[in-house]
């Protein structure tokens, strides 16, 4: 009989999902497992653009250093009509996360430094060519069998993350439902290198006969994606005639420049419950959506931020398995909501049948007459911020102050430390849990804390001082000044404490005579939840 391996956690895939929650706990030290059933990581483009939100989470372990050089800062998108005339512009929009609104990158270069990174943390173990053959879920772990190079082995876990896309064989040995809607419409994905569009904009062309869109790509390439119409075949669509007929309106037809071609079918899918036991799924194996929102890889990343530091506490005995119920509490209504966007997004661009077509037609001229309607639009400012309206946070629906960030993922200013170096907030933070005072009165109080919570959750503390405030770097409190607007909404809270979890998101914020009740009350979310749920 083979030795069973036992281990903490499992992670079955080694797409950017399951290689960056790998990280994520590699950097708290967590033994991990990776399986991958390929020898290596997808060597084709897929995901094109990393949004604000995904590159705050490579930050959290270091990687958005070494991989945004990789990718180009987006400038928005352009929508044009049938005569060519473009209806609606959409700007690069603020950095109120630290970082441009999308990034243009290469998903196998993504997957490359994320494997590079785990480099850094010995207590990850990524094993290419080991396919996951099945599961056995039982009350004190999960028995995992695996084909691999040397014939079968069977691992042993007490938590098991899923991240094995969007077929995930979990998802279905789990029996859990994927719940929603496939296209009719396929598209054909073409990725060419040496384009003569250069700029950074995607353009959305919202056209009645033939809807296309077009991606920057790094380093002068351009994903272009065109909807295939009733009765044209897959096959016959991709051949070198037919793509060199699509690609006419745009640009010459050059063989060698294109890197890949491809048909995708679009689905509008979640899972019915993103937790079952020991067993969590992440990523596209959680939820699927069409592409025109560029959310898929996106939500993934929310999805490992979000479980990572709760597991990891989890594992470390600071926190009960409830806490695990908080992940799909949290993640599955703003995914869903995400893959409306990109649904209602898909409509714009490829709205069915004339009536439709007359439709969007007539709404759009209506919109260019009332140009905060368009702006509202076009700028998506319908798409859903980054907030939970339940999940581990205190007093989430009872909060003194209407522009409360408690539930919210907290902006990321670039401050001013007392050596005079510029940085992003979060390093400042550092990747755990942070203590935020904007007073020198509750700074003094943060360095005085006594209750236990705090030297389980060792919060950074730290004094966020507006720009005309002289600050020192003494004690254990980090002070900084803010040198750009986006901590302005952090000054709701100004005469309060607020506590950052380790995903960025406010679990709450209290005044400092408040200290105990406010402590004792997030240790029952980690630790004794069920309880506080029944006394409520
Ligand atoms: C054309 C196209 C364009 C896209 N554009 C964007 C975009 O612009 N922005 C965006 O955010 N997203 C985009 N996406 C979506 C994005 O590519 C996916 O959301 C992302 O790859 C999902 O990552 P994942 O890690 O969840 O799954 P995957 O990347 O699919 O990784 C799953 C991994 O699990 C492995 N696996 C599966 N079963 C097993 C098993 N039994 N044992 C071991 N390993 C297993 C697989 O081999 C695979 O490596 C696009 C997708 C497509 C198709």
């Amino acid at each position: 009989m083979t030795e069973i391996m036992h281990v903490p956690v499992v992670v079955v895939g080694a797409g950017p999902v399951g290689l960056t929650v790998a990280n994520l706990l590699g950097q708290d030290g967590i033994d991990v497992v990776v399986l991958e059933r390929n020898a290596t990581t997808v060597d084709h483009p897929r995901a094109i653009v990393l949004d604000d939100e995904g590159a705050r989470t490579l930050q959290a372990f270091g990687a958005a250093d070494e991989f945004l050089p990789h990718t180009i800062e987006g400038d928005g998108a352009r929508y044009f009509d049938d005569s060519g005339h473009c209806f609606g512009t959409v700007g690069a929009g603020p950095r109120t996360y630290g970082f441009a609104k999308r990034h243009f990158m290469y998903q196998p270069e993504l997957e490359a430094e994320l494997v590079k990174s785990l480099e850094r943390f010995p207590s990850v173990d990524l094993r290419f060519g080991w396919n996951v053959t099945g599961i056995n879920q039982d009350v004190s772990g999960v028995t995992i069998a695996c084909m691999t190079p040397e014939g079968e082995r069977t691992i042993r876990c007490d938590w098991l993350l899923a991240c094995d896309g969007g077929r995930s064989p979990i998802r279905q040995w789990l029996g859990i439902e994927f719940v929603g809607s496939t296209y009719e419409q396929d598209w054909i994905v073409l990725d060419l290198k040496a384009d003569p569009d250069l700029v950074n904009y995607s353009r959305f062309y919202c056209s009645s006969t033939r809807p296309a869109v077009s991606v920057p790509a790094p380093r002068g390439g351009r994903r272009y994606e065109f909807m295939l119409l009733d009765g044209e075949v897959g096959a016959e669509m991709l051949t070198d005639a037919s793509i060199g007929r699509l690609i006419a309106p745009y640009r010459e037809f050059r063989k060698e420049d294109i890197i890949r071609r491809a048909i995708y079918t679009f689905h509008a899918r979640i899972a019915s419950r993103m937790r079952q036991g020991r067993a969590l799924l992440l990523g596209d194996a959680a939820h699927l959506t069409p592409p025109f929102a560029g959310q898929g890889m996106n939500a993934g990343l929310r999805d490992a931020h979000n479980v990572a530091w709760k597991l990891s506490m989890l594992v470390r005995g600071l926190a009960d398995a409830s806490v695990l119920d908080s992940y799909d509490e949290e993640r599955r209504k703003p995914a869903w909501a995400m893959i409306q966007l990109a649904v209602a997004m898909g409509q714009l661009v490829m709205p069915k049948g004339a009536d439709q077509i007359a439709l969007r037609g007539m709404l759009l001229r209506m919109l260019e007459a009332f140009p905060g309607a368009q702006d509202y639009f076009l700028q998506m400012k319908f798409k859903p911020a980054p907030r939970y309206d339940s999940g581990l946070f205190v007093d989430i629906d009872r909060q003194p102050y209407e522009a409360s960030l408690v539930g919210q993922m907290m902006p990321q200013p670039v401050v001013k430390t007392a050596a005079g170096k510029t940085v992003r907030f979060d390093e400042i933070l550092g990747p755990g849990f942070a203590l935020i005072a904007q007073n020198e009165k509750d700074a003094a109080a943060i360095a005085r804390l006594t209750h236990p919570l705090w030297q389980q959750l060792k919060p950074a503390l730290i004094y966020l001082a507006g720009a005309d405030k002289e600050i020192s770097g003494v004690g254990p409190i980090i002070p900084v000044v803010t040198s750009d607007g986006f901590s302005r909404p952090l000054r709701t809270h100004r005469d309060q404490i607020v506590l950052v979890r380790p995903d960025r998101y406010v679990a709450g914020a209290f005044f400092a005579d408040d200290e105990f009740n406010f402590a004792d009350r997030f240790q029952q979310l980690l630790q004794n939840r069920v309880m506080e749920r029944m006394s409520a």
